[in-house]
């Protein structure tokens, strides 16, 4: 094994809920849509399935061209992989190795230190401000010659927060021009904050800035696999090099094709899971825990060391939440049943900070 890989930290997944006689247990792990599929992507990807002998179509040219067409973009503008997190992997083998750098916040998405470290490259992670937001200035100043990438996420996973477009515009006067800023807008379907940073807008007027975006969350189908990104054309063609060959499947190209004839009925439902994240937000708060303002579908406590009592308990009680050990907690907005269940549940405790 590659000496770099032996401190590459494991992937942690949201645990599953543990089943406890008689309880209706809560999955709040994941950021995963709690809504059932759509019938009409149902029945596109059991379309699809009738022809699974079949390699699919290697550059998914139905699915770029219907993100293409949704974000009057052009299509060598676009690239779809198997989620975003597949994208994220690309953009650090395609544009670092040995000896460059990648800077981003920390805390944040655990992805990227695990794709820094299989790239060999360096990670240079930022702490966030007291506020869980990106310290931009300190990203800034932590900038070197070597430096290649910066993973920019909007909202941020797991504290929910947001950076401004006027903090980002401020941002890219002080990144060089051959340095590649990524901005993963895996949850900005949930965002309702107009002053944040929207990465279409962004990408449009530079060559170095790259938009991520995923079918898993606000789409609902993160079994299936697939997420897109949105750049300039030269960076879009040198990460098709690092692309795994068919990896987008039939079915999740259906799927997701379908999934944007369907965008009425599919943003309802993210209204929906946005108002609830608005009424979670501020019974949480009433109770006395600390909660960072979030733009995405979950929440984030600052539970410090009280992490493993509150997270053990919910467990316990069929409520599975991802902990970040002293830290905090990261809980997933899901129906209004989970998020009642979660209150109730939550009553039977103190916050200790
Ligand atoms: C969930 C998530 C992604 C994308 O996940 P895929 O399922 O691989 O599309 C990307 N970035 C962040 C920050 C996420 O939380």
């Amino acid at each position: 094994m590659r000496e770099a890989l032996t401190s590459v930290p494991a992937y942690k997944a949201g645990q599953a809920p543990s089943a406890v006689a008689g309880v209706t247990s809560h999955k709040l792990s994941s950021n995963e849509n709690p809504y059932e599929p759509l019938p009409s992507v149902v029945e596109a990807v059991a379309q699809a399935a009738a022809s699974m002998n079949r390699y699919p179509d290697p550059t998914s040219s139905e699915l770029v061209g219907a993100i293409a067409h949704k974000y009057d973009a052009d299509p060598d503008e676009v690239i779809v992989g198997t989620g975003a997190v597949a994208l994220i992997y690309q953009i650090a083998q395609t544009f670092t190795g040995p000896g460059d750098e990648i800077v981003y916040a920390w805390r944040s998405f655990e992805a990227y230190p695990i794709v820094t470290a299989v790239a060999g490259a360096t990670a240079t992670p930022v702490p966030l401000t007291d506020r869980l937001t990106h310290d931009l200035d300190a990203m800034a100043d932590a900038l070197t010659a070597r430096t290649r990438v910066v993973l920019l996420c909007t909202p941020n996973n797991p504290t929910g927060t947001t950076i401004s477009a006027a903090d980002f515009q401020r941002f890219m006067q002080r990144v060089p021009d051959d340095v590649l800023v990524v901005l993963d807008e895996a949850y900005v379907e949930f965002c309702r904050d107009g002053s944040a940073v929207n990465g279409l807008t962004e990408y449009r007027n530079r060559h170095n800035v790259l938009v991520l975006r995923t079918f898993s969350k606000a789409y609902g189908l993160a079994g299936l696999r697939v997420g897109y990104g949105l750049g300039p054309a030269p960076i879009i063609a040198a990460l098709r090099r690092t692309s795994l060959p068919f990896g987008v499947t039939a079915a999740a190209s259906a799927a997701a094709v379908a999934s944007l004839a369907a965008e009425d009925e599919l943003s309802a439902r993210v209204d929906a899971v946005v108002e609830q994240r608005i009424q979670l937000v501020e019974r949480l708060r009433q109770q006395g825990w600390s909660v960072a303002d979030s733009e995405a579908n979950f929440v984030w406590l600052t539970t410090g060391e009280q992490t493993g009592e509150l997270v053990n308990f919910l467990d316990r009680n069929a409520v599975a939440t991802r902990p970040f050990a002293g830290e905090g907690v990261r809980i997933t907005v899901g129906s209004q049943e989970s998020n009642d269940r979660l209150i109730e549940l939550l009553c039977e405790l103190t916050p200790l900070s």
